[in-house]
């Protein structure tokens, strides 16, 4: 399969039912993208935005799931959950997840083969923090991350890869250009296929996204706060079709 383009929007913990109208904005300002359009919202907005969305171009994914298919795990979400709502995809390995949870690359990879089962595609998160990026250690932590979160068997048709500097989610701060196309070149070099979509995650938004997305390998976007607002997020799934 070609390479695709995705613009990926990640709601966190954020969005109650009134947001809904501001995906049927996202989605009547571009009913036919010529990029893929997808939403993850937390797991509670997950049917009710299929609903909203019937019809539309846009995909929702979910923000984790759980490594077993079923069971005593209070408070967790499976991924056959996650389809059964409307999900198409998964983000896992998030690097929220990994701070705040202590997911490593092991759990990762475990969780990945859980929502492949259930014909989710993992959308599979990397990213090294500043100290690491200071210590001359980027490439090495993200081969590592690479190496252990996918599972043998990932594929362009079941993974994509996003490449989050934590030091640039929420923060504004984005790496500058060869710092961006040093990391996505190792990771067309090293990922088990190369037509993997490779997305860009950290602080994009309507005003950086195109030259972003002229970025040797860079696919797409995963984005988080603005992709919270419809015109936002419009404007990014815009500049990635004009890429
Ligand atoms: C994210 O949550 O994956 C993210 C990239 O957030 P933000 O765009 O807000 O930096």
């Amino acid at each position: 399969m070609s390479r695709r383009k995705l613009a990926a929007g990640n709601w966190k913990m954020n969005g109650l039912t009134a947001q809904l109208d501001e995906v049927r904005a996202l989605a009547a300002a571009h009913p036919a993208p010529s990029v893929g359009v997808l939403l993850c919202p937390p797991a509670t907005l997950l049917a009710p935005m299929a609903q909203a969305l019937r019809g539309s171009a846009v995909t929702l994914g979910g923000q984790d799931c759980h490594a077993a298919a079923k069971g005593a795990h209070t408070g967790d979400i499976s991924a056959a959950m996650l389809a059964d709502a409307g999900a198409t995809h998964v983000i896992l390995g998030h690097s929220e997840r990994r701070a705040d949870h202590g997911e490593g690359n092991a759990e990762v990879a475990a969780k990945v083969r859980a929502a492949w089962a259930q014909g989710l595609i993992a959308v599979v998160c990397l990213g090294e923090t500043e100290g690491q990026r200071d210590a001359g250690e980027t490439l090495a932590v993200i081969g590592a991350q690479l190496a252990g979160s996918l599972p043998d068997g990932a594929t362009a048709d079941n993974t994509v890869i996003a490449y989050e500097p934590v030091w640039a989610i929420g923060t504004g701060r984005t790496p500058d250009g060869g710092q961006i196309a040093e990391v996505h070149a190792f990771l067309r070099k090293n990922a088990p296929d190369p037509a993997m979509m490779l997305l860009y995650g950290g602080s994009v938004n309507p005003t950086n996204a195109s030259d972003i997305f002229a970025i040797a390998d860079v696919d797409g976007a995963l984005v988080g706060g603005a992709s919270l607002k419809a015109a936002d997020f419009g404007q990014i799934v815009t500049a990635l079709e004009q890429a």
